[in-house]
């Protein structure tokens, strides 16, 4: 709670630090803007930003809906779509019909199956006034990604007067004003005369826009992630169960501190682990009925480890990029390595017996 108290009296207006971290683009791997050729933009929740809950409760009823009128039960018409149950990231496991949320290794951090919890389309308006199409050089639907970033479809132009196809393989030069449909990372690299690494290229989908431009075409990557606003309130809510996790580690190391193989005492460290899975499920509840997108108490997700290992930058909206200069060098903070960390430990964990003698462990 001390440690608390410190961070605070740093920023004296809680809200405005909230604000500002909400327009943050956060950093894994650095990367200068000014060497950045081109940028390209996903369009479903990237640049096109739905009206949320309400288009997520619309899909889920039209799905609901014809569920049923091709034969599954009618009582699951009675079920509406509740915004705190799902996370992104989930794993559907088809063979028992559970929902996991799992770390990086596939080991279940959380399993639901239906409610029930396992232990251990409007877009933007104004945008059709002033042609957006003229904010971009290069425009390209229908990519069919993952597909498009690696062999890709046929590449034809759209005529924009009727929306159709036309016929043939586009073969040229890009022209500007012009509408693609198809294609693949490779042609569109060609056609914008750069490479790869030239390209930052933003999406929400960690998979199909951010996974597969990095390993396929060694694209700059920024991924989207909605979720970020709510996910820095609850952290900074609750950062003080995080800092109560962290301490009881640390005690857990203390009880075996002068303990080696030939030490026959085992301690007691039930108490701690029902401790430890009680500030878990307490930090979980805080975020939505799955928990956080990115941890389940002190481990991270797979969506997590795949964030900080492919997407370069994120930030919760593409928009947050209009908050830095155009020659901006994105520094990466450093990473501990787990040895760092345990010299680190060492040091926290004398201040800490130090100035608290009395730390006990209450269930
Ligand atoms: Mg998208």
């Amino acid at each position: 709670m001390e440690e608390m108290d410190t961070d605070h009296s740093t920023y004296p207006d809680d809200g405005r630090l909230k604000t500002e971290l909400d327009e943050k683009i956060f950093v894994n791997r650095s990367l200068t803007l000014e060497d950045i050729k081109c940028y390209g933009f996903d369009m479903d929740y990237t640049l096109a930003i739905y009206k949320s809950p309400e288009y997520e409760s619309m899909g889920f009823e039209l799905i609901r809906d014809r569920m049923v009128s091709i034969g599954y039960p009618h009582e699951i018409l009675r079920y509406t779509y509740d915004p705190s149950f799902p996370t992104r990231g989930l794993v559907v496991d088809t063979t028992y019909g559970n929902l996991l949320k799992v770390d990086s290794n596939g080991n279940i951090l959380v399993c639901s199956h239906g409610f029930s919890f396992l232990k251990g389309l409007t877009i933007q308006p104004g945008a059709e006034k002033q042609s957006w199409r003229s904010f971009f050089d290069l425009i390209v639907v229908d990519t069919r990604k993952p597909l498009f970033f690696g062999e890709g479809t046929v590449l034809r132009q759209v005529d924009t007067h009727t929306g159709k196809l036309r016929i043939g393989t586009y073969v040229g030069d890009l022209q500007n004003g012009t509408v693609y449909s198809g294609g693949s990372s490779d042609i569109v690299t060609d056609l914008l005369n750069v490479k790869g690494k030239d390209i930052l290229y933003v999406g929400d989908h960690i998979f199909g826009d951010i996974l597969k431009s990095k390993k396929r075409q060694g694209w700059k990557t920024f991924l989207v992630v909605p979720e970020l606003t709510k996910e820095l309130c609850v952290w900074e809510d609750k950062k003080n169960l995080f800092d109560e996790l962290k301490h009881l580690d640390i005690f857990l190391a203390e009880l075996y501190k002068h303990l080696d193989s030939g030490s026959r005492d085992c301690p007691d460290i039930s108490t701690i682990q029902k401790r430890m899975r009680a500030l878990t499920q307490k930090m979980d509840t805080a975020y939505g009925q799955m928990g956080s997108l990115l941890r389940s108490g002190a481990r991270q997700t797979l969506f997590a480890s795949q964030l900080m290992r492919y997407a370069d930058l994120y930030s919760s909206t593409c928009s947050n990029l209009l908050h830095y200069p155009f020659n901006y060098l994105f520094l990466a903070p450093p990473v501990l390595m787990p040895h760092e960390v345990g010299a680190q430990s060492l040091d926290l964990a004398a201040s800490q017996l130090s100035s608290n003698n009395n730390h006990t462990i209450r269930n």
